[in-house]
């Protein structure tokens, strides 16, 4: 097993928190989620739950109603969702306080002190509504409009693909608040979901993680204060942008992880099976490939911890331990599921993670253990 603390970003206060994390997804993720799963939802009390003990946005300031960790607690919480079963689809929840550091970076501190606190304790479920359904990656391509209308806007528009959608109580919702302005149109709103024109469509069909609620939402005539604006107009894009660094760097906290569970899963399995006389682990392929699988993860590990280390000391780093992490995830599955297609899509890492976390069930993964 490649060992998680075998790192030296983490400090003694990191692994506490590991501690008291692994213990909450025992206790109240696994029993439930083969349920969830089938549901397409996560249970709301998950998130309240997850709230008492912090663990939705840990890097929060305590003035906000955090915890006051860093952002080491939260890749924690990436990397811990990796190693279980669903941890994907958790992720809807336990990552859903990474949006509320727009609110942290851009917020008025009325907006701070009104949604923060809520966010951090789970009574407030937050998702981010930028990806429609005619453009994702081009986020400047979008056409939700939001109107000026004395001290309002109108917001009118569709989203797709909205990850909590289903649940969630707050979003920050990208909006083109001049057309003719580009990427510096843009501007993003803190919409409730109670509000009168917020209606929410379909919970997606997913080839994995299903219990984390993917929807769409649909904005008829809805009216915002102004005051709703989360920075300045036409300051979306910058808002949106500044906490991506640190985002990608989730994804490969909980690619590694996942790597790591799949490697110790499997070298619990081929020491116990037997073949030709002899456990699958003796025969000298399979260390040679073992071999490999850990160098590779190891690698991955070393350049994920550097790229953490250049976050933290405020360096701009185009965040390459995305996919050096997800290199480690796809080398391993690769030779555990020989059968599968690795498709371009693979290489985002995404479909890897579902087979991974969602479609690999807990049971399942008893049996590969066994
Ligand atoms: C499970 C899930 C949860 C999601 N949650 C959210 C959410 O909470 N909020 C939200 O707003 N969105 C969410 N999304 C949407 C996600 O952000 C978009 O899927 C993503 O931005 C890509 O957009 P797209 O799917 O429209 O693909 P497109 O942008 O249409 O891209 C199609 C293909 O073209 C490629 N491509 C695009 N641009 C280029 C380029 N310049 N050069 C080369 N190739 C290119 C892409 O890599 C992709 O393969 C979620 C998506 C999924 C699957």
């Amino acid at each position: 097993m490649v060992e998680a603390s075998t790192s030296s970003i983490y400090g003694t206060e990191h692994e506490a928190f590991r501690e008291t994390l692994r213990r909450f997804l025992e206790r109240e993720l696994t029993p439930n989620i083969e349920a969830w799963e089938r549901e397409g939802l996560i249970a709301r009390s998950f998130w309240r739950r997850a709230g008492e003990l912090g663990l939705i946005a840990p890097g929060m300031p305590e003035e906000y109603g955090g915890p006051g960790g860093d952002f080491v607690h939260q890749l924690i919480v990436s990397e811990e969702l990796g190693r279980c079963a669903a941890g994907a689809s958790a992720g809807v929840a336990l990552e859903s306080g990474l949006p509320a550091f727009h609110i942290l970076n851009f917020g008025t501190e009325e907006q701070k002190r009104l949604y923060l606190p809520k966010v951090c304790s789970g009574e407030i479920i937050l998702t981010v509504a930028m990806t429609e359904p005619h453009c994702g990656s081009d986020l400047q391509a979008i056409t939700t409009t939001a109107v000026r209308d004395g001290d309002d806007y109108i917001i009118n528009g569709s989203k797709i693909y909205i990850s909590g959608g289903i649940n969630a109580d707050l979003a920050l919702v990208a909006a083109k608040t001049d057309a003719r302005a580009g990427a510096k149109g843009i501007s993003v709103f803190l919409v409730e979901s109670a509000r009168e024109g917020y209606v929410r469509g379909r919970n997606l069909h997913k080839m994995g993680m299903k219990a984390g609620d993917t929807a769409e939402l649909f904005f008829k005539d809805l009216r915002m204060p102004a005051s709703s604006l989360l920075g300045a107009p036409g300051a979306g894009f910058a808002v949106l942008m500044k906490e991506l660094p640190k985002e990608r760097l989730t994804i490969a906290a909980r690619a590694l992880g996942a790597a790591e569970l799949a490697f110790s899963l499997t070298l619990a399995f081929v020491k116990e099976r037997k073949a030709f006389g002899q456990r699958i682990f003796d025969f000298q392929n399979s260390q040679f490939v073992l071999a490999e699988m850990h160098t590779e993860i190891a690698y991955g590990r070393a350049f994920y911890d550097d790229c953490v280390a250049r976050v933290l000391r405020g360096e701009k780093v185009i965040v390459a331990a995305h996919g050096n992490s997800l290199r480690a995830l796809i080398m391993v599955l690769e030779r555990l599921s020989p059968k599968e297609i690795v498709s371009r899509e693979i290489a985002t890492g995404v479909p890897l993670i579902y087979r991974l976390n969602a479609d690999s069930t807990v049971a399942e993964k008893k049996d590969l253990a066994a």
